[in-house]
């Protein structure tokens, strides 16, 4: 099996103002460097500011082992769409990875899983790696569809030509998302595992290679349990993804 370097990326959502938003992205770009060296030489850490901040962050931390990404990105490279930012503008303004179908997304815009895919291939084609979330609602759940309804936004939202290495897939149950509760250990591995055999379809021995991060609730408190499932490649971090002391104490479990 391929080792996989986990991925422990930061979506701070519609959350920073300049000052703050630097601040945190020096805070972590320092420790990087200096008491958590330990940790950077073991997995790669990401920071996904909101659109406005990409640039300022990603100078702010060039040359350094943070990475920078978008929380989002339009299917096209330029042209009249009011109020979206391309692919090609965050590679251009320094980051290199892009979250796409986060289920706020999902859900506040509609977007499903044509659309994402589109998004996902623009990315691939701006040189960025897609970060795909897929994950079921707590009334899939109930239902007995979680399973389903993941292996679906899986297949329909993973680009054509994408490879173990160029997309990044993130397991987010919607109901874990911001509210504390996570999925047991055993339901998160469960995920996991079949997340990587519909992988496997699609990529053949490259599924190996896919990191395939959790998203939800993802804390200090609960890192190391979930950061030791077997298939677990990292997190998507997004409360505690704002104070710096609990995202490094998250990567430190990784
Ligand atoms: P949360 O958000 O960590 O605040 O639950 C995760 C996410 O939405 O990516």
């Amino acid at each position: 099996m391929t080792a996989r370097r986990p991925l422990i990326a930061g979506n701070w959502k519609m959350n920073g103002l300049r000052a703050d938003g630097l601040d945190l992205a020096r805070t972590l770009m320092a420790w990087l460097t200096g008491e958590g060296a330990a940790v950077q030489a073991r997995a790669d850490m990401l920071v996904c500011p909101p659109a406005t901040l990409v640039a300022a962050v990603a100078d702010a931390v060039a040359g350094s082992p943070l990475a920078v990404g978008g929380q989002d990105c339009h299917t096209t490279e330029s042209g009249a769409h009011t109020g979206d930012v391309s692919a090609w503008m965050l590679k251009d303004a320094g980051a290199s990875h892009v979250i796409v179908g986060h289920s706020e997304r999902r859900t506040d815009h509609h977007e499903d899983d044509d659309l994402v895919r589109a998004k996902a291939t623009a990315a691939l084609a701006a040189g960025l790696t897609p970060i795909i979330c897929i994950g079921e609602t707590e009334a899939e759940r109930d239902a007995g569809q979680a399973t389903a309804v993941v292996a679906r936004q899986f297949h329909g939202s993973l680009p054509e030509g994408a490879t173990g290495t160029s997309v990044v897939i993130a397991y987010e149950p919607v109901w874990a998302i911001g509210t504390g509760r996570t999925p047991t250990a055993q339901d998160v591995a469960e995920m996991h595992q079949r997340i990587r055999a519909e992988a496997r379809e699609r990529l053949g021995d490259g599924a190996d290679a896919l990191l395939i991060l959790y998203g939800g609730s993802v804390k200090p408190g609960n890192a190391a349990e979930l950061m030791g499932i077997a298939d677990v490649d990292g997190a998507l971090v997004g409360g505690a993804s704002l104070k710096a002391a609990d995202f490094q104490a998250i990567a430190s479990a990784c």
